[in-house]
């Protein structure tokens, strides 16, 4: 036997997701597909890495993705390349490759699987992660931001998932942006001393970004800053409005977060997030918001954009247990090598037919049937050298230990009576 220290362990902050855990993820990530598919979005399929440029570029240089949380390497070539860390910006970089902006439409997008950030470990914070994820290029009108914000919720809803706040802001635009951003830094510079050492460094760079600084004293500073809402110019100011005012026609409730700034550079306008109670020091579950300026950067032409992704483990916490161990309905027990070939023939036959079967390999009967029930099967269908030669299987109902006699060639018509209860 093999002691633990030559065991092979997985690397911290990853996980393996086995059966029948993994049946959750699987139906929570139907029920999304089906809940995209409603609203007439398509799945795009981006790769795992990329040139570190997209994120670098995208995220921005200052954000705590780009400044610490990024799997950089340099591969054989020399080129430095980046595990994915979000979906947004390989969404963008594939959108303006491929020319998706040709015809011009609406073009509806998402997007599901790991992600990978270098964090410190912890509940609810892992080093590969997944996430879910939609893009809506294209419409500038509120009534995108408001048609994403309801998809969103509308995941959580089909799921089950209850009791989430949905915090929302306007980041505003080019326009009023810049001057809030300077009215912040006036404030931050008063109070400069105060601030965490990342902050006080930020206060320069990205002012934005103190307000979403997690350390205490920063948060305290932040609650009394001025904010983005009271600087929104007429027309953000307008758009934001409506957007609020297409969610309550939904029925979508989203509470005015003003100092929700979002950890990414590329937002303009709406940005919102959604928090659960009962996640813990890790409460949030999804995030997103508007960014008008990024297909440009990736120099498309100029295209607006919406987006959201929601954190696929801390969703997965959250939904009342979906999971299920997978039984076979049928477990076939060949009891000698002429009688496998026929189990092997049979079991095609009726896996074409829809059943769920699966087959014993060798041992005793009595030890495979002991397979049978651990495997939680419904019938147990034995053929040895005896049933062969009268070209017939025993079938046992494995829960009242029954048995019947059936000839091979009826052995379909007999399990469709008795388990699909057809003539
Ligand atoms: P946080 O504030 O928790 O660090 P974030 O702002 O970095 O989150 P986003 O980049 O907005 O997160 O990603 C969207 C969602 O992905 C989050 O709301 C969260 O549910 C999930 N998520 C982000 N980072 C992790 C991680 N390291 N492990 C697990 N889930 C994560
Ligand atoms: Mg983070």
């Amino acid at each position: 036997m093999a002691g633990k220290g030559n065991i092979i362990q997985r690397i911290k902050g990853v996980k393996d997701i086995l059966p029948p855990d993994v049946s959750v993820w699987q139906w929570v990530e139907d029920s999304a597909r089906e809940t995209f598919e409603s609203f007439c979005y398509s799945e795009i399929r981006i790769p795992i890495f990329e040139k570190t440029g997209v994120f670098s570029k995208a995220i921005g240089e200052t954000s705590d993705i780009v400044e610490k949380e990024m799997y950089t390497f340099t591969d054989r070539g020399g080129e430095s390349l980046t595990l994915r860390p979000e979906g947004t910006a390989s969404v963008v970089r594939a959108y303006v490759e491929n020319q998706m902006y040709n015809p011009p439409s609406a073009k509806k997008l998402y997007y599901m699987g790991p992600m990978f950030r270098a964090e410190r470990p912890q509940a609810g914070r892992y080093r590969q992660f997944h996430q879910i994820g939609a893009e809506l290029f294209g419409p500038e009108d509120p009534g995108a931001d408001a048609e994403m914000i309801h998809l969103m919720m509308s995941i959580f809803e089909n799921l089950g998932v209850e009791d989430l706040t949905l915090k929302i802001n306007s980041l505003g635009c080019p326009e009023c942006r810049p001057v809030y951003r300077e009215k912040l830094a006036g404030y931050l510079d008063s109070r400069r001393e105060e601030l965490c050492d990342n902050c006080a460094r930020r206060v320069d760079r990205n002012p934005l970004r103190v307000l979403d600084c997690k350390s205490h004293a920063c948060g305290q500073i932040a609650e009394e800053a001025p904010t983005m809402t009271d600087s929104l110019c007429g027309e953000c100011k307008t758009h934001f409005d409506r957007t609020r005012a297409l969610l309550a026609a939904v029925g979508v409730e989203g509470k005015v977060e003003p100092r929700l700034v979002r950890g990414l550079d590329y937002y303009s306008r709406t940005a919102f997030e959604v928090a659960s109670g009962a996640l813990g020091a890790q409460d949030a579950v999804a995030g997103g918001g508007r960014y008008n300026s990024l297909v440009e950067q990736f120099n498309g032409p100029s295209t607006t954009a919406i987006g959201f992704a929601i954190g696929l483990e801390r969703l997965i916490s959250l939904v009342e247990d979906k999971g299920g161990v997978l039984a076979p309905e049928l477990f076939f027990i060949p009891l000698c090598a002429e009688a496998e070939e026929k189990a092997f023939l049979l079991a095609r036959n009726l896996r074409n037919d829809g059943y769920l079967v699966d087959m014993s390999y060798g041992g005793s009967l009595k030890s495979q049937l002991k397979k049978a029930n651990r495997a939680s099967a419904n019938v147990a269908v034995i053929i040895g050298e005896e049933e062969l030669a009268k070209s017939i299987a025993l079938v046992k109902e494995m829960k009242t230990g029954e048995q019947s006699t059936v000839p091979l060639d009826e052995l379909t018509q007999w399990l469709d009576k008795h388990f699909m209860g057809e003539e």
